[in-house]
């Protein structure tokens, strides 16, 4: 076929014809812009009932080819009104992210290009790049230069990939033999703080550890580990027979985003070691807190980092790339690779020294996540997202000065970095009828916080989450969007106010 002229034969057993994408293409990239542009006026928690989408969706799928208009009509009338808007500039809950325009049009290259990234030859760019954009990030956040990484979709993934490193480096065979019904083996155990994410957990359940495999260790009363427990532990269940074999420290808990003590944590890991003779992994989650690092006034956080055998971080999280993206960077890939490779003979290759990043863990087909995060990091370059981490941190300090000169707010925990905890403790709330529970007052003060968090989310103007601390109900205030200007954060806080007087009898 030449000319641009379609074979009628051939017609409707092709792809869409590149003058329709190129149409519905600019309509597509002209709705993302009207959406972004608009989003701060939407319901920000959608509003529907549960089915409700559903509902309205056809049973079954078209027999005959439909408008690609038709569709994305759909999306206005029946989509968009289930959509929880996490583009929306009042969008504080759990992590507030921003799926940056670099990044938005990156997820849109990816899928052009369609590449599988399971081995170097299967495009030799999509693993280079990689390699260079972990690498960037890596410098970004000031590690070492030992450490390598990947790009995976989680960091509940990439925590599981590197405690099954640190597993595999334990040498008891698990990879040939597995775990279960062998006498031969010590119970195994992994240590991390009563704060640490579920991903931990989740990951012991997945390696076959169970949850039991899983031992906490208390937190000070910055809810950060404390290592003198730490050590405590690990020997306490040495003298029983446990295996200790890694330790996972989190930079920015998920709850309150404490830091936990890396520095002390990898002594104690290191005296341990001393004494065990064996190893003993340290991963360090930094999902959500690692980021904060590019502002030099926040390396802080990841002092003692360079003591870690690995790290995880999202670009999800606090680097405006789109869901998903995750890197996990480490130090011994060779355990890494030791532990997933696996190469049918269909996958073989005699490329040499190269990197084939199916043998980086459980996945095999990957996606080119590369790209959106290499175009977000030279869209902002690195002073743009220091100077925009920096102002997300500027603006929770504003949030905590706001919460403190409240007359019926209470600071709940500190906030080192851009999340809020607090709640409302009005001297106008009744005392709750009593119960079992000691103390009536704060109960009555958590049906408070729970009535006025509802309000809050119901109105469509904010949406907020909340966490349990020591038993108490807590509204916790995320800062981290792109599109959340000084002015709205401002008329978020107007709104907290409004909804709060709106309880007051
Ligand atoms: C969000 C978070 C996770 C889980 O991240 P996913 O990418 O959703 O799996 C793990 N750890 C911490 C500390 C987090 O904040």
């Amino acid at each position: 076929m030449s000319g641009g002229e379609l074979d009628p034969a051939q017609h409707g057993l092709g792809d869409m014809d590149p003058e329709d994408l190129r149409a519905h293409g600019h309509r597509v990239v002209d709705w993302i812009a009207d959406y972004l542009a608009g989003v701060g006026e939407r319901p920000v928690l959608a509003q529907v009932a549960p089915g409700e989408v559903r509902d309205r969706l056809p049973e079954a799928p078209p027999d005959e080819p439909e408008p690609f208009e038709a569709a994305l009509a759909d999306l206005d009338d029946i989509l968009l009104p289930g959509i929880t808007h996490w583009n929306h500039p009042a969008f504080h809950a759990y992590f507030s992210i921003t799926g940056s325009g670099p990044g938005i049009l990156g997820e849109a290259l990816a899928a052009a290009l369609n590449v599988n990234g399971m081995l170097w030859r299967t495009s030799p760019s999509a693993t280079e790049l990689e390699e260079t954009v972990v690498d960037w990030l890596r410098q970004l956040l000031g590690l070492p230069g030992d450490l390598r990484g990947v790009i995976v979709d989680t960091a509940s993934v990439a925590t599981m990939v590197a405690l099954a490193a640190a597993r595999e480096r334990a040498d008891l065979d698990v990879r040939q033999r597995g775990l279960a019904g062998r006498p031969d083996l010590p119970l195994l155990r992994i240590y991390t703080s009563e704060e640490a994410h579920s991903s931990v957990e989740k990951a012991a359940i997945t390696l076959g550890l169970g949850r039991d495999g899983v031992r906490t260790v208390g937190t000070d009363e910055q809810r950060r580990m404390d290592p003198t427990a730490l050590g405590a532990a690990i020997r306490e269940d040495v003298r029983f027979g446990y295996r200790p074999i890694a330790i996972v420290a989190t930079i920015g808990t998920t709850s309150t985003t404490a830091v936990d003590p890396v520095p002390a944590i990898a002594e104690v890991r290191d005296e341990l070691v001393e004494e065990l003779g064996h190893d003993l992994w340290l991963h360090v989650d930094g999902a959500y807190g690692a980021m904060a690092a590019i502002d030099p006034e926040l390396r802080w956080v990841l002092d003692g980092a360079e003591h870690a055998d690995s790290l995880v971080t999202n670009p999800h999280k606090w680097l405006f790339t789109p869901i998903d993206c995750s890197v996990l960077l480490l130090r011994d890939v060779e355990v890494l690779t030791r532990a997933f490779s696996l190469v049918p003979e269909y996958l073989s290759t005699d490329d040499g020294e190269v990197t084939d990043y199916m043998n980086w863990g459980v996945q095999l087909g990957r996606r080119f996540r590369a790209l959106k995060l290499w175009l977000v990091i030279r869209y902002f370059g690195r002073h743009g997202l220091q100077e925009r981490i920096h102002h997300h941190v500027e603006q929770a300090r504003h949030v905590v000065a706001w919460v403190e000169k409240h007359p019926e707010l209470v600071l709940m925990a500190p906030a080192p970095l851009s999340t809020v905890c607090f709640r409302a403790e009005p001297d106008w709330v009744p005392d709750a009828a009593t119960g079992e529970d000691d103390d009536p007052r704060a109960r009555a003060h958590d049906e408070c916080n729970r009535r006025w968090l509802d309000r809050v989310n119901a109105s469509g103007e904010a949406f907020l989450s909340h966490t349990d601390l020591d038993g108490r109900f807590t509204v916790r205030l995320a800062l981290g969007s792109l599109h959340t200007t000084d002015e709205r954060l401002e008329r978020t806080l107007s709104v907290l106010d409004r909804e709060l007087a709106a309880l007051r009898p």
